[in-house]
């Protein structure tokens, strides 16, 4: 790690009033959950055109319902399965010793599980069923559901069968409604950001002192705004990922530089 970034990164830490965490796919890649971007990442398998919009999901359910179902499988398998990190428990941490707020664009819900009390999720939660007409939540999965979930998508995949049989499958993502107004709480390409999650982080983005980002390529807009939105409000941007960046770049896996940095900040 370059000690310059590092002795940057803990004064500025030291002395903020307002830390906001800004958290992408790969502060969850060592909990096993999958980046998209990376040489290993979903995009390589499971290409975007196809896979990240409603429209060409649905399309593709009656075409090569076998496919969606390992995309569908591939998504929520391992967050089913998956635990905290070294990382999102350092970042549980943090508002111990400075008021901080996570903003996350992932779906996984595993700062919350870290610890972390205030998460704006701007892509949503695979956990949780949306009303889309009344824009509210309407039910929260256990982590027993979205296995069994997953499980009976595995066996889908491995056994021939219709079309007509993973819908069945896919319905208990969104259950409980015939009338078509509820679906998983995500935000996939072409929607806009989950609401007042969206709000809330670009407030919190302009009135913070220090944003630490981490582990995201900052290539989904609008969501990448949010350091540019700091920096301009004279944040310092420390930036924490094995890729290099222009920011204050902390080289390196999450796991292992977000405790090293919470310990160089305030000695635990
Ligand atoms: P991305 O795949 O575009 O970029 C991942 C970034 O993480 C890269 O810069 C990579 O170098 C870095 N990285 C890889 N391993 C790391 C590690 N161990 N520690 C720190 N950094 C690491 O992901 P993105 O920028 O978050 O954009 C993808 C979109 O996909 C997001 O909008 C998100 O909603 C969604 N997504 C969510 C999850 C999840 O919920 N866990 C997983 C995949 C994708």
């Amino acid at each position: 790690m370059n000690s310059d970034n590092l002795i940057t990164a803990v004064l500025a830490l030291r002395k903020a009033r307002r830390v906001v965490v800004y958290t992408g796919a790969g502060v969850s890649a060592e909990s096993g959950i999958p980046t998209f971007r990376d040489a290993d990442g979903f995009w390589q398998r499971f290409p975007p055109e196809h896979f990240a919009q409603w429209s060409g999901l649905f399309s593709m359910v009656l075409s090569e319902p076998r496919r969606v179902a390992e995309f569908v499988l591939n998504v929520v398998e391992p967050i089913a399965m998956a635990k905290p990190n070294a990382g999102h428990l350092a970042i549980g941490t943090l508002e111990q010793y400075v008021p901080t707020t996570v903003v996350t664009q992932n779906i996984d819900g595993l700062h919350q599980a870290a610890g972390s009390k205030e998460v704006h999720e701007i892509h949503g939660s695979l956990w949780e069923v949306a009303d889309v007409s009344a824009g509210r939540v309407v039910h929260r999965f256990t982590r027993d559901q979205l296995a069994a979930i997953a499980a009976a998508l595995r066996a889908y995949t491995e056994e021939r069968e219709s079309a007509l049989k993973l819908l069945s499958v896919l319905r208990r993502l969104y259950p409980y409604d015939w009338l078509g107004r509820h679906r998983p709480n995500l935000v996939l390409f072409g929607d806009s950001l989950a609401e007042p999650a969206w709000t809330k982080a670009e407030q919190a983005a302009r009135s913070c002192d220090v944003m630490i980002s981490v582990g995201t390529s900052g290539e989904v807009y609008p969501a990448a705004f949010l350091p540019q939105y700091a920096a301009a409000a004279g944040a310092t941007v420390i930036k924490i990922d094995p890729k290099p960046s222009a920011a204050c770049w902390l080289e390196g896996n999450a796991g292992t530089i977000l405790p090293e940095l919470v310990r160089a900040a305030w000695g635990s």
